[in-house]
């Protein structure tokens, strides 16, 4: 396949899954098996669409890093076990591990409550040229800290900026945060793995059951599980207040994982494509100074 068919291709698949306007946001719109027709049949299709996808993200990073004038910053978010950690993997395998970085954000430090909430996802942006990937990130704040009132007690924040407005207040910050990135050349694109609570389930039990996969069970987990409806309420509030046309989510069904990382994949393809991204260009005076440079290495 050309490289513009998977361009066009890419574009393709991840629309159905863009948001870039929350105001009609509806979870319940979104089915976590939806595999937009495919069957498991066209998995081995898939796989391939797959590595072709992934030769060409390799082509359009080298160009991001060789043009050195956009950042891609990557979010990732979802429930335990929805397969954040394989989607990564799998899509970014083929990319130069030097123009990519990823980043894990877990339960805040002392360092990091010791700073407003921002900080610690800010030290981590991609530089300009880079990939930069957030495995999990500032969301969290109007997530896990939503649905555990407990974990804002334990922020340090002055109490009397603690009131019921503070999660409309954080989704603020993040449009203007996300905005100001978009501003300076950040290219943000988000995703929610919309993982069901069967397929959860059945997730888990994998993981009691096969040995190799035991180290992956955390109790926590299934602790979080019993949140289940407090977390999609709050999911589907960040995505109302926090989707954008220069930070869109894409709510990627997550029940089969093959389907997912095409789905990723073609997003994430979509948006180093949408940024036009060319090789630099020498001046004339540059193009005389190599010419000059090939000449002296073939006469010695
Ligand atoms: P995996 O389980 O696949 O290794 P993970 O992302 O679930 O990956 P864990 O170490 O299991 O990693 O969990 C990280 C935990 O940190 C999550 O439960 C998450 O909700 C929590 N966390 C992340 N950010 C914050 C935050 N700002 N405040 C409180 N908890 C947070
Ligand atoms: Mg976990």
């Amino acid at each position: 396949m050309k490289t513009k068919e998977i361009l066009r291709k890419a574009r393709k698949f991840a629309a159905p899954f863009r948001v870039v306007r929350g105001d009609k946001f509806r979870l319940d719109a979104y089915d976590p098996e939806d595999t937009l027709g495919l069957k498991s049949e066209d998995k081995e299709r898939a796989k391939e669409a797959l590595a072709a996808g992934i030769e060409t993200l390799a082509e359009l990073q080298d160009r991001l890093y060789a043009q050195d004038k956009w950042a891609v910053l990557l979010i990732f978010q979802a429930m335990d076990a929805a397969g954040k950690d394989g989607a990564i993997k799998h899509v970014m395998s083929g990319v130069n591990p030097q123009g990519c970085q990823v980043y894990s954000f877990k339960a805040p430090t002392s360092e990091d409550l010791d700073h407003d909430y921002l900080w610690r996802c800010m030290r981590c942006l991609p530089e300009r040229g880079r990939i930069g990937i957030f495995n999990r990130s500032y969301y969290e704040e109007t997530l896990v800290v939503r649905v555990h009132p407990e974990l804002l007690e334990r922020q340090k924040l002055p109490p009397q900026l603690v009131t019921r407005k503070i999660w409309k207040q954080r989704f603020r910050d993040i449009r203007n945060f996300e905005r100001y990135l978009a501003g300076n050349g950040v290219a943000i694109c988000k995703f929610f793995l919309h993982v069901s609570k069967k397929e959860q389930k059945r997730r888990f039990l994998e993981r009691l059951e096969n040995p190799e996969k035991n180290w992956k069970f955390s109790s926590a987990d299934l602790k979080e599980r019993g949140f289940w409806r407090e977390y999609r309420e709050a999911y589907e509030d960040m995505i109302r207040h926090t989707a954008a046309p220069h930070a869109p989510w894409y709510v990627v069904p997550a029940d089969n994982k093959w389907f997912t990382r095409v789905a990723v994949a073609a997003a994430v393809i979509d948006t180093l494509a949408s940024l036009k991204l060319a090789y630099p260009e020498l001046a004339e005076a540059q193009r005389k100074e190599l010419a000059a440079a090939r000449r002296a290495l073939l006469a010695e």
